[in-house]
């Protein structure tokens, strides 16, 4: 299972399945403009993103910058990368391989499927607030001073067909899907939310598509003996939340959207703080943590590959429009003040800002929490095989993209 470091054995049952959902949406008589798929796990790696761009390009012509995909970041679903635990267990790692070989296949059918039944539609967005969401850095010890920022809105996209019947109902929320932590597989809270919204409309699809909530937890949280019970509570929460949000739609608060339908892709470089060399990698080798020993491993094949350490990283993101929705998709784990600044910049009303779309495998901290440091900061980078943590302005650098791709 992927999330939790601390686990040391593989999953035991199944609380909930997992799915992997596709949405292909185009103008009218258009090639399908854009692609969006929601998978139930905790991140994806470049090699598994990179097999489904693949497929999808091979099989139905579909540009990789017209595919998007989310995962929920569930903590109780599959892995990407081997767990330090395994201790490179070829017959484990196996195991994950197969069953990452079939994920892909069932993602890119799935695709295939979305764009052939594509009919006429019309949309819908609107927000609703809920409040479970919290930002987990005050949590820590000695924390409670923090500032505590948080996205608490729900954006809601309602897909009806042209007899005004909902066909599928995307909605995002900025919070980790980690009310779980034990052995048993589940999308934690946004599986039990998309399973109370689809029992509730029949025939609707609901993804759940993740905001910038790297640094917000559903809290409480793993209370002993309750921790089902509050998973599926925030699940309820938020499939309650949606139904209000829905709701009052009659009252005209949901603005309809009409084409043009655009999608833009856009990277921006990120340059490491430090690179380390051979005498700190020699000391990351001989560390007492598994994890660090681990990254320690990597740097060093890394620093005698022809390439060498990299000394940057790319950062992908995405830029929809539609009608009057604006919707940001950022790459990886983005701290919440990422989505309030963009929200303050282009409209509280019709911009969504979605994260965790595409492989990048760590945290994206503000400046603000940046200059706070912490797990979020870049404590999290040195045990996860990157160089060091980001410098400074990564949050400058992330937002002048994404401004060059909104006109
Ligand atoms: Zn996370």
């Amino acid at each position: 299972m992927g999330g939790f470091a601390f686990r040391n054995h593989p999953s035991e049952s199944v609380l909930a399945p997992l799915w992997a959902k596709a949405l292909a949406l185009s103008e009218a008589d258009g090639d399908a403009g854009l692609v969006v798929v929601t998978i139930d796990r905790v991140g994806l790696s470049t090699e598994l993103m990179g097999s489904i761009e693949t497929e999808c390009e091979d099989r139905f012509g579909l540009a990789r910058e017209k595919l998007v995909i989310f995962c929920s970041h569930t903590h109780s679903g599959p892995m990407d990368w081997p767990s330090v635990w395994m201790k490179d267990d070829p017959e484990e790692i196996a195991k994950v391989e197969k069953y990452s070989q079939w994920m892909v296949e069932r993602v890119v059918d799935a695709v295939g499927e979305a764009i052939a039944h594509r009919k006429p539609a019309s949309l819908g967005f609107s927000q609703g607030l809920a409040g479970f969401g919290v930002n987990r850095r005050r949590a820590r010890p000695g924390c409670r001073h923090f500032p505590g920022p948080v996205d608490q809105d729900v954006p809601v996209l309602r897909i009806a067909d042209a007899e005004g019947k909902n066909m599928a109902i995307l909605f995002g929320y900025a919070c980790h899907a980690t009310s779980l932590a034990g052995y048993e597989i589940s999308g934690d809270w946004p599986g039990f939310a998309c399973e109370m919204i689809e029992g509730r409309h029949a025939e609707t699809t609901a993804f759940f598509i993740p905001g910038c909530g790297a640094d917000i937890n559903p809290l409480p949280r793993l209370l002993p003996g309750r921790e089902v019970a509050l998973s599926k509570m925030y699940g309820e929460i938020m499939a309650n939340a949606v139904d209000l949000t829905l709701s009052t739609n009659d009252s005209g608060k949901e603005r309809p959207l009409s084409g043009p339908l655009t999608i833009r892709r856009g990277e921006a470089e990120l340059f490491y703080e430090n690179i380390p060399g051979e005498a700190e990698i020699a000391v990351l080798q001989q560390h007492f943590d598994p994890m660090m020993r681990r990254s320690g491993r990597d740097l060093h094949a890394m620093s005698k590959s022809p390439e060498g350490i990299p000394l940057s990283l790319k950062y992908p993101a995405w830029v929809m429009r539609m009608g009057d929705l604006l919707w940001i998709a950022l790459s990886g784990e983005v701290t919440v003040d990422y989505a309030l600044a963009l929200k303050a910049r282009y409209g509280w009303e019709t911009t969504w800002v979605s994260a965790y779309a595409s492989p990048v495998k760590t945290y994206f901290p503000s400046r603000r929490v940046w200059q706070e440091g912490g797990y979020e900061a870049g404590d999290c980078m040195v045990s996860s095989s990157h160089p060091s943590r980001f410098r400074e302005d990564v949050e400058t650098r992330i937002l002048e993209m994404v401004e060059n791709l909104v006109p």
